[in-house]
């Protein structure tokens, strides 16, 4: 069967089901969503795409912002960057204060809110305009000038912010933070704000199936060991504490955001974006993760 078909048909099954997620709700401008939305978009190395339901609808990304600020961090600061934190499974929910206090500061990965923070941090004191350099970044990456943040969904949930105040004061008190944290807060925010869909998703990571290199304009993002290595922490570390049940289930890295978006990587064969606001008790997206290991299992196309 081809990929077309697989997708289509699986598509059609997961649409189906009885969804048993829930809206993020903690951060309030997430809540105005439609609940049904879901889409897919599909496209490989080889140049076959394929978009089915709502995939060119924009949402959220939120947490899956946080491989592309890493991206560009290590893009300037290359290996130093893990002297500000590391590269293991947290094994806590992705805003945990008590790892931190053990870990003197150093989060233990990128992805939990507290090492997205640090590398915000990183973006400040390297870039003189950061919060526009990073759109252009990510803009260059997906070759559309449109993609852009939300200042309704920054502002919202700057509102209730008080866990991610916590952990970059927290961190600063460490010294692990440079900047003044309410410029940071700031910053994390937007990032985490910026909105995309299916399409612009997975042509965004396209260069993390292709060691590093954007494969619509020819740039090289980053070495090829920096892209393996990214793509070995959205492995180990893409899912909060359901990562090693992706890999289980899916077999593929990837990134959740608490927008109801995934995004999954076939290195050297494909992207796979799904989005589905409703989440399961992980935080992850129900009908995402559902199709996803559906997905790798009918089509026997995942890494492992
Ligand atoms: N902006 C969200 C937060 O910091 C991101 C959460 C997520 O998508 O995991 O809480």
């Amino acid at each position: 069967m081809s990929f077309d078909t697989i997708i289509k048909e699986i598509y059609e099954e997961i649409k189906q089901i009885d969804n048993i997620g829930k809206i993020a709700s903690y951060i309030p401008e997430l809540l105005k969503v439609d609940s049904n939305s879901f889409g897919v978009y599909f496209s490989s190395n080889k140049g076959d795409n394929l978009g089915v339901g709502d995939y060119q609808d924009k949402f959220s990304i939120q947490s899956i912002a946080k491989v592309l600020s890493l991206s560009l961090a290590y893009s300037i600061k290359g290996e130093l960057i893990w002297e500000r934190l590391g590269v293991e499974p947290s094994g806590t929910s992705y805003n945990s204060l008590t790892q931190l206090e053990t870990d003197r500061g150093i989060p233990r990965n990128p992805f939990i809110n507290a090492g997205a923070i640090v590398i915000t941090d990183i973006l400040i004191s390297n870039l003189p305009e950061y919060r526009k350099s990073f759109l252009d970044f990510v803009q260059a990456l997906s070759g559309k000038k449109t993609i852009n943040y939300s200042e309704k969904i920054a502002a919202s949930e700057k509102e209730v912010g008080y866990r991610n105040i916590a952990l970059c004061n927290f961190i600063k008190s460490f010294g692990n933070i440079k900047n003044n944290p309410e410029d940071v807060l700031d910053f994390y925010f937007d990032i985490c704000s910026l909105e995309m869909n299916c399409e612009e998703l997975s042509t965004s990571f396209s260069f993390l199936a292709n060691q590093g290199i954007n494969p619509y304009n020819n740039t090289q993002i980053l070495t090829k060991s920096q892209s393996k290595r990214i793509n070995a922490l959205m492995q180990t570390c893409g899912f909060y504490d359901e990562s090693g049940e992706f890999a289980f289930k899916v077999g593929l890295p990837g990134k959740s955001g608490v927008g109801g978006g995934i995004v999954a990587i076939h290195p050297g064969e494909y992207v796979i974006s799904v989005w589905s606001p409703k989440l399961n008790k992980k935080g992850n997206s129900f009908k995402g993760i559902r199709f996803l290991e559906k997905f790798t299992t009918e089509s026997r196309f995942s890494i492992f």
